[in-house]
């Protein structure tokens, strides 16, 4: 707990709402610019910057039921960080609400998944990333931020996990990932092929039915798109690239976060981002799954 505001149209109590928002301030384990623990609330207040209609899906978000769930506390350890975060997304889940958390550093999203892994079977994993995030463990720890696909893949294995955007590698690390069968898009293939290339190429690896989780770390877009980030690296994928991952696989999705906003190194546009593809998410599988109620 303890944000000042909820983020924008989140008026709904957690009983009956059908997306609940989960600020994770945690930056712990960072390495290289600390920061994303003030993520959380720049995109809260970010996301009072947009029209409450989404004029592209006829949605309009204050019809929706949407709940914010507020901000976990101040942890030292991940492992204590992951502990109540499980705890609160537990909470979401079973009042029937699908979690969206803001980061705060990756390090969450294995939490997520662990939770979501045990209500939908074969769950997989969509992930936007500069960073394969497939090491061991990092600086001492197998929760770093630098872990985190590699965390999601001991729940779900790592051939239920496709990422979008790759272009930084460690070696081992990528020996790791071809052996234990990780599968991704590197941004430069995006670029030169485009979107629905990667869609499909993520469709043919992890299936065209099915949960899905939906991972986007903010470095996975080009850094002058989304500049406040704690590691930028060039050379990276477009705006318009995610929103077409999101459009895509909207209805399938069951839970998704947005993690490492860094709001020291921001102009304002990586927390407006961050907090425009929440409503994406929204807007888009309201009137994708709306349309198949009716
Ligand atoms: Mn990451
Ligand atoms: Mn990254």
């Amino acid at each position: 707990m303890g944000s000042h505001r909820t983020f924008a149209d989140a008026n709904a109590k957690l009983e009956g709402a059908r997306y609940s928002i989960l600020g994770v301030p945690y930056d712990a384990t960072t390495s290289f610019r600390p920061g994303a623990r003030f993520g959380p609330d720049e995109i809260r207040k970010a996301s009072y910057n947009f029209e409450t209609w989404v004029n592209e899906w006829d949605v309009d978000l204050v019809e929706v039921p949407i709940h914010d769930f507020g901000n976990i506390g101040e942890h030292h350890h991940p492992e204590a960080m992951l502990t109540e975060l499980e705890s609160d997304v537990r909470q979401m889940v079973e009042a029937g609400a699908f979690p969206i958390l803001l980061g705060g550093e990756h390090s969450l999203a294995p939490g997520a998944v662990r939770v979501l892994a045990s209500k939908h079977r074969a769950l997989k994993c969509l992930y936007v990333d500069a960073h394969l995030d497939f090491r061991p463990e990092y600086l001492g720890t197998p929760n770093s931020h630098a872990c985190a696909a590699r965390r999601i893949a001991d729940i779900l294995g790592a051939e239920s996990i496709f990422q979008f955007g790759i272009r930084s590698i460690e070696r081992n690390e990528y020996k790791d990932a071809k052996r234990m069968g990780l599968r991704w898009a590197y941004a430069r293939d995006i670029h030169k092929k485009g979107m629905e290339w990667a869609i499909h190429e993520a469709e043919k690896a992890l299936g065209s039915k099915g949960p899905l989780y939906l991972s986007i770390d903010m470095d996975g877009h080009d850094p002058s798109i989304a500049p406040g980030v704690g590691t930028p690296e060039p050379f990276g994928i477009s705006d318009h690239d995610v929103k077409a991952l999101i459009d895509h696989f909207a209805p399938r999705l069951v839970g998704a976060d947005v993690n490492e906003t860094c709001p020291p190194f921001d102009n304002g546009n990586t927390s407006a981002l961050a907090a425009r593809e929440v409503r994406e998410i929204i807007a888009a599988r309201e009137a994708k799954l709306g349309k198949r109620r009716a």
